[in-house]
């Protein structure tokens, strides 16, 4: 029997109805396995970690099964050398520029700058920091911007300040408050971005072996603990990758800007001992002492302080030894002093007045002191599997890292030579 017409239009109308929505079914979830499997793709990415004052020897100091499978399957330098002085602001300065420090022109610490007649200092919301003119170098967060990657910072020194109108797509403000989870959670957050949003490049810091380093001294067990927590936070972040499967895709360099040396009240060099303080400004005051003389007193300063103290090197700014590569820049004053390694340099008043300091531990020394030198420990697709490599300076690290995400590096002092054994290819 012969099917109404009507019934059968209505049947084959069903029937297209039923082919269009599966087909475009089929279509929509191709689409989303194909979204999902390009947000899965990875761009080679790094990310840049400083645990600050995280001294080369501090991972013999406690259990650290993270770090050591970073180390068993990646790449360890057996030491890292920073820059002089071996201070934070200037390292971390010199490690994302490639530049010496008298040429990215963070000096220190604490400078002087005669040209805008400014004094720049560090910590949280210190005004000059966030600055942009002090910085003079090119930080990586914008060599990767100005060729169309990405970057984001969850905290690293000069990270804070717009430098050369830019900034990386995702920054925060430095704040120490800020638990290392949360650093971590906020990492993680910008690489489950999608893939058009997502950064190629990311720097987090940790202050803790600093801050520990300075109270209690490099030997003390409670470095111990931190270095033990610390290992705990890379534990976690290894974790949330393994889960994203971008463990074995995504590129981590662990660095420190510097190492750690004890102190004592009983090594200390008192400069108003030998000058008038009413004579000069004192910039910085220790372990490297930066003296601004008045007018007209440059040599009388010098030769009040040449040979004092045989625990002082007395240095005008153009004979500093080569090696500290610390001579063009305004910033650096016309008389550096440097300490020998766990002396200080303070006044009298200053001293008694501060029954606290000049114990524990600092750095600033010699760059060349074993003390002062920190760590590099290299993980992923780009590095080599358990390599140790010889100590290098971490003004290389700059060209590496741009090599690694085929960008163009600015004008530097690094070489991706003096750096290219622990590259995989
Ligand atoms: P140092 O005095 O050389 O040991 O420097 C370590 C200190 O640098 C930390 O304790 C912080 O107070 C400070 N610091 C670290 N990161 C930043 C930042 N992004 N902006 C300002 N200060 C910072
Ligand atoms: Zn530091
Ligand atoms: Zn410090």
């Amino acid at each position: 029997m012969r099917q109404p017409e009507t019934k059968l239009k209505r049947r084959s109308a069903r029937g297209i109805l039923l082919f269009i929505l599966s087909f475009s079914a089929l279509l929509w979830s191709c689409k989303r396995e194909d979204l999902e499997e390009g947000n899965r793709h990875l761009e080679s990415t790094v990310i840049l970690i400083s645990f600050d004052g995280f001294r080369w020897d501090y991972l013999e100091r406690a259990d650290t099964p993270n770090l050591d499978y970073l180390v068993q399957n990646g790449v360890q330098a057996q030491a890292l050398i920073p820059v002089f002085p071996s201070k934070t602001f200037p390292n971390h300065m010199s490690i994302i520029t490639g530049q010496y420090p008298e040429n990215h022109g963070i000096v220190s610490n604490r400078m002087y700058d005669p040209l805008f007649d400014a004094f720049f200092w560090i910590g949280a919301e210190s005004e000059p920091a966030r600055d942009g003119r002090w910085y003079e170098g090119e930080p990586l967060w914008i060599t990767a911007e100005k060729q169309g990657q990405i970057a984001a910072t969850m905290f690293w020194p000069g990270s804070d300040a717009e430098i050369r109108g830019i900034r990386p797509t995702h920054w925060s403000y430095y704040d120490g408050t800020i638990s290392r989870e949360e650093r971590i959670n906020r990492v993680l957050s910008w690489l489950d971005l999608p893939r058009d949003r997502r950064p190629t490049f990311i720097t987090t810091y940790f202050e803790e072996t600093d801050n520990w380093g300075h109270e209690y001294g490099p030997d003390d067990p409670q470095v111990d603990s931190v270095v033990q927590a610390l290992d705990g936070t890379v534990g976690a972040l290894l974790d949330s990758l393994r889960i994203r499967e971008y463990l074995d895709r995504i590129n981590l360099i662990l660095t420190s800007d510097h190492g750690m040396t004890g102190l004592s009240r009983q090594r200390v060099v008192f400069l108003d001992d030998y000058i008038d303080l009413e004579t000069v400004t004192v910039v910085d005051w220790s372990p490297v002492t930066a003296i601004l003389p008045a007018e007209g007193l440059e040599d009388t300063v010098y030769h009040a302080l040449d040979g004092a103290h045989p625990n002082l090197s007395v240095y005008r700014k153009e004979e500093l030894p080569e090696r500290f590569h610390y001579r063009n820049h305004r910033r650096i004053t016309p008389i550096i002093c440097v300490a020998d390694e766990g002396w200080s340099v303070t006044s009298h008043e200053y001293f008694d007045t501060h029954v606290d300091v000049y114990s524990g531990g600092t750095h600033g020394y010699d760059n060349r002191l074993p003390s002062m030198h920190g760590i590099f420990i290299a993980y992923g697709p780009a590095f080599k599997d358990d390599l140790m490599v010889r100590p290098f300076m971490n003004i290389h690290i700059y060209e590496l890292i741009c090599h690694i995400l085929k960008l163009n590096p600015a004008q530097n002092d690094g070489s991706l030579d003096s750096v290219m054994v622990v590259l995989e290819e």
